[in-house]
C-alpha cells in the first residue's frame, strides 16, 4: 500500500459566465464554460496508522482546520467508506486565495482523488464528483478538470473537447473577492446574456477568434462597480495585446487569452508595472490532465 501520494490542484477560468435565474432554495441558476490552467496548487497527502485528519497550508491566512474544503474533502471519504486510519495533508498554495480561479474547489477534488488512490477506493470520477457537490459548487468540475459546461448551481457537468492551446495571462489586484457577496449583488433580471452555446460550438471547432470574441461574464459588471481597479486591469490587458480578456468567476482575477508568445511579454511584463500577482500560465488539455494528474 502506498504511504504517500501527491496530486496537483489546477486553478480554473470561466470563458463563459451566466446567471439565468434565482432559485427557491437561494442559489443561482448559472451556465458557465470553465477550463482548467497549470497554475496549480500541490496537495500532499500522507497515511497515518491514528484515526485523524491533520491539515497544513503554506499560506497562513488559509484554514487549516475543518473550514478548509481539503479537510472537509478528507472528512467524507473517512466517513462514507469507514476508513479508520488518518491523513496528513499538506497544501502548497500557489493559486491566489478568493481570487475567483476555484482554489479552495480544486485543493478539496484534489483531495478527494488523491485519497481515492491512498486508500484504495476504487471510485469512478462520477462518484468522486457527486461527492464533491457536497463541499461546494466549482467541485464536481474541479474533479474532472478539461473543459466543460457546468449547470444547475454548477455541480451539473458536461464534459466538451479543449480549446485550441494558447497562453493564459493571469492577473489578481491585491483583493479578495466574497462570490456570495458578488451574486447577492447581481440584478438577475438586468443582465444581457453570454450566448453560451455559440461559445461550446467554438470551442468544439477550435475557432480561437471565436472563443475571444464570445467570452462573457455577468459578473463583471457587479465586480467592477466595486473594485473598479478590476476593470482598469481588464482595459490595461486590451490595450497591452491580449486577444480576448476577461474577469474570472466573480472575480478579483482577470485573464487574457494570448496566442503568439512573441506578443506574451509585453502583456506580461505591462501589467507587472502596477499588478504584484500576475502569471503567465497556458490551458490544461484533457490528455495533458490525465497523464499528469498525480505528477507534481
Ligand atoms: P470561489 O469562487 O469558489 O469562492 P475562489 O477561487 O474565489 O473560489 P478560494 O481561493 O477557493 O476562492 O477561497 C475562498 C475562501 O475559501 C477563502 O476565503 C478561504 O478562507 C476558504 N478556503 C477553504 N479552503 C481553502 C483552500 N484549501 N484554499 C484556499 N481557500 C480555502
Amino acid at each position: 500500500m502506498e504511504l504517500k501520494i501527491s496530486v496537483k490542484a489546477p486553478a480554473k477560468i470561466n470563458l463563459s459566465l451566466d446567471v439565468l435565474r434565482k432559485r427557491e432554495d437561494g442559489y443561482h441558476e448559472v451556465e458557465m464554460v470553465m477550463t482548467t490552467v497549470d497554475l496549480a496548487d500541490r496537495i500532499d497527502l500522507v497515511h497515518l496508522e491514528t484515526d485523524q485528519i491533520i491539515v497544513d497550508v503554506s499560506e497562513g491566512f488559509v484554514p487549516n482546520d475543518e473550514r478548509n474544503l481539503a479537510y472537509q474533502a478528507a472528512k467524507i471519504l473517512k466517513e462514507r467508506y469507514n476508513i479508520n486510519k488518518g491523513v496528513s495533508i499538506y497544501i502548497t498554495k500557489r493559486i491566489p486565495v478568493a481570487a475567483g480561479l476555484a482554489g479552495g474547489s480544486s485543493d478539496a477534488a484534489a483531495t478527494l482523488r488523491g485519497l481515492n488512490e491512498l486508500w484504495q477506493l476504487n471510485l469512478s470520477l462520477d462518484e468522486l464528483a457527486s461527492i464533491g457537490t457536497e463541499i461546494g459548487s466549482d467541485v464536481a468540475f474541479c474533479v474532472y478538470g478539461g473543459t466543460a459546461l457546468a449547470t444547475g448551481r454548477g455541480e451539473i457537468i458536461e464534459r466538451i473537447p479543449s480549446p485550441p492551446p494558447c497562453w493564459v495571462v493571469l492577473a489578481k489586484p491585491p483583493i479578495g473577492v466574497s462570490t456570495a457577496e458578488v451574486y447577492g449583488k447581481l440584478k438577475v433580471d438586468q443582465i444581457t446574456h453570454p450566448d453560451t452555446k455559440a461559445m461550446v460550438k467554438a470551442i468544439e471547432e477550435k475557432n480561437f477568434t471565436e472563443i475571444c470574441s464570445l467570452l462573457h461574464n455577468v459578473l463583471e459588471d457587479v465586480t467592477f462597480k466595486a473594485y473598479p481597479e478590476v476593470k482598469h486591469i481588464k482595459a490595461q490587458m486590451e490595450r497591452f495585446g491580449a486577444d480576448g480578456v476577461l474577469m474570472s468567476g466573480s472575480g478579483p482575477t482577470v485573464f487574457g487569452l494570448v496566442l503568439k508568445e512573441s506578443r506574451l511579454n509585453r502583456i506580461y511584463n505591462g501589467l507587472r508595472g502596477f499588478c504584484s500577482n500576475v502569471y503567465a500560465v497556458r490551458l490544461i488539455s484533457q490528455q495533458h490532465l490525465d497523464k499528469n494528474r498525480t505528477k507534481v
